[in-house]
């Protein structure tokens, strides 16, 4: 089956390797060793010619690491080891090899492989920034395991933190020849995407489509089948996907949650029926609401609605 993009196949976490410190000393000293660099949740991109990421090696990664960054062990790549590393602040002379940027702006024209990089990078620096402190105690947090925990510093709590991912249904809910698309308050003008919604504790994923479509635009769904998932850690999710049949097509759109939705018949979302004046736009190509849209289409071979 197709990948998503930014999904992290082809990265061998090698977990058992964070347990050991010898281990990782090892690797961070190895002349291969690739370090990616994320500034302010912005990743290094040289983007003369196609764009490509920009990996950091040697003298300039140890001054960083001496400088107080610590080096997060992402794993191994054809046997080459990567990790991630927090730049920000530090005065990173990149002229020449490329500029700091966000990672959504070329990921779609990235190799899928640096992709998946510099996105599981950019999450996991972001969790880190945001985590210095116990949720505990109140008291600082150290590094542990290679960058993957970060533990309470105070003796009587040593409360152990993880690396957090928010999960968060994304589905497509159609009857018939019918889809329905909206607009989220903060859509760029003219997108209509697919409805969407983070899982809440004590709810399956599927509880999630059913109440998310109801809340969103009342709509009662009978079928909910699994299409794929996407890591999107802008910041800190991993997008789960759906198909879900409505059980009619009555509905009512929440002004609360949504700017608008209806109803699409097929035929409006074949490309040259599209209007050209900017007032619909479908998702961006590296967005799995995209291609839920295109595989309910049938725009590409692969498991869809009906099976
Ligand atoms: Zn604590």
């Amino acid at each position: 089956m197709r990948r998503n993009p930014y999904s992290s196949a082809e990265i061998d976490r090698a977990s058992h390797r964070r347990e050991v410190d010898d281990d990782i000393e090892d690797l961070l000293v190895a002349s291969k060793t690739r370090f990616v660099p994320v500034d302010s949740d912005r990743n290094l991109i040289d983007k003369r010619g196609k764009p490509s990421a920009v990996f950091i090696q040697g003298m300039m990664a140890r001054a960083i690491i001496r400088g107080g960054s610590h080096p997060i062990f992402l794993g191994l790549v054809e046997g080459e080891a990567y990790f991630a590393l927090d730049v920000t602040g530090f005065d990173m002379p990149i002229d020449g090899l490329g500029e700091f940027m966000d990672l959504r702006q070329v990921g779609p024209l990235l190799f899928a492989r640096e992709g998946s990089l510099l996105a599981y990078a950019r999450g996991m620096t972001y969790w880190h920034r945001r985590h210095k402190f116990c949720g505990v105690c109140g008291s600082p947090t150290r590094v542990a395991k290679a960058g993957h925990e970060r533990v309470c510093t105070n003796e009587s709590c040593k409360a152990q933190h993880f690396p957090r991912t928010d999960p968060a249904v994304i589905m497509l809910v159609h009857h018939g020849d019918h889809c329905m698309l909206g607009r989220g308050k903060h859509f760029p003008k003219g997108m209509h995407s697919t409805l969407a919604g983070f899982v809440e504790p004590g709810e399956s994923f599927e509880d999630a489509v059913a109440r998310e479509i109801y809340e969103e635009v009342k709509v009662k769904v009978s079928a909910v089948s699994y299409h794929s998932s996407q890591p999107w850690p802008f910041p800190a999710s991993v997008m789960i996907g759906f198909h879900a049949e409505a059980t009619s097509m009555d509905f009512e759109v929440n002004k609360e949650e949504l700017d608008t939705a209806r109803w699409f018949h097929r035929d409006e979302l074949r490309e040259e029926n599209l209007p050209k004046d900017g007032s619909f736009f479908m998702p961006r190509r590296d967005s799995i609401a995209r291609r839920l849209i295109e595989n309910w289409l049938g725009h590409e071979a692969g498991p869809g609605p009906n099976g």
